[in-house]
């Protein structure tokens, strides 16, 4: 297992490329949906990293301030080396040139090989719409010709003094993942496959408890949140009921738009009948 990695750690590391990026539109929607994916990439020596595209200041409970230390708190239980969360407002994200290009940035100074994005059908708005997003921001960050550093004030400030010390370097190349997969957990939807994260559920249920203001036990907004024994129940049925499908105690559904390549016959996993 990897060591803890401090906040200072992961600043460090801030230009480094990245092996897998979750995207997802708020911060804790990866905790909910593919914690327990990264965490094990990360423990398997996997470079990974978290990109929120909105803040959380539309929140029932707690400020933007209180998620951003909320989020560096669970970004640290899952071993992520890299999260940001850009300004795109709470509530409004819209597939815009211009959030595309925020994101094909990112996309080009990180270099992930897998992107991991929300489904791309949902409840929320914010949810599908930052999968469609994340797609075409994919795109859009492979095209050549397509110069995306004389485009600064598009970024937040915090997400600009970094690029903008790689500008001119190779960091802003065109890029795009060699795959995209889907977190499906949040829509009821049958999953291309499953990741086993029996051993790291624990650890994935305690970096969705990091966000204190959203989940302990409280008086604001309790019609909508439901008490902490509630949310351990549902979070481990959901990892059950997924866990089940890939025979092994608790899992994590993706979904692929491709078709799956196999090797060997024999090496096929989870049994039939
Ligand atoms: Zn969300």
């Amino acid at each position: 297992m990897a060591p803890d990695l401090t906040p200072d750690d992961r600043r460090l590391t801030t230009d480094d490329s990245l092996d897998i990026l979750a995207l997802a539109a708020h911060r804790d929607d990866v905790e909910q949906t593919c914690g327990g994916t990264l965490l094990k990439m990360a423990e398997r020596g996997h470079r990974t990293g978290i990109l929120d595209l909105t803040q959380g200041e539309m929140g029932t409970r707690g400020t933007a301030e209180d998620r951003a230390r909320e989020a560096d708190e669970a970004a640290r239980i899952l071993k992520v080396r890299w999260r940001r969360a850009l300004d795109i407002p709470d509530g409004r994200v819209e597939n815009t040139w211009e959030n595309r290009l925020k994101v094909a940035r990112l996309l080009r100074q990180l270099r992930p090989r897998v992107l991991i994005l929300p489904f791309w059908e949902g409840r929320h708005p914010d949810h599908y719409t930052a999968s469609v997003l994340g797609y075409e921001a994919a795109f859009v960050s492979g095209l050549a010709k397509l110069e995306v550093s004389d485009q600064p004030s598009a970024i937040s400030r915090q997400v600009s003094s970094a690029i903008a010390a790689s500008e001119g370097d190779e960091s802003l190349a065109p890029h795009r993942p060699f795959k995209i997969i889907y977190a499906s957990l949040y829509r009821d939807v049958r999953p291309s496959f499953v990741v086993d994260i029996s051993e790291q559920f624990e650890a994935r249920f305690r970096s969705l408890m990091a966000y204190k203001s959203q989940f302990t036990d409280q008086q604001a907004g309790s019609g909508i949140f439901p008490a902490q024994a509630e949310i351990r129940a549902r979070v481990e049925s959901m990892a059950r009921f997924y866990g089940m499908l890939g025979g092994v105690t608790y899992a994590e559904p993706f979904v692929q738009k491709e078709v799956g390549l196999v090797e060997d016959l024999l090496a096929i996993p989870v049994k039939s009948i």
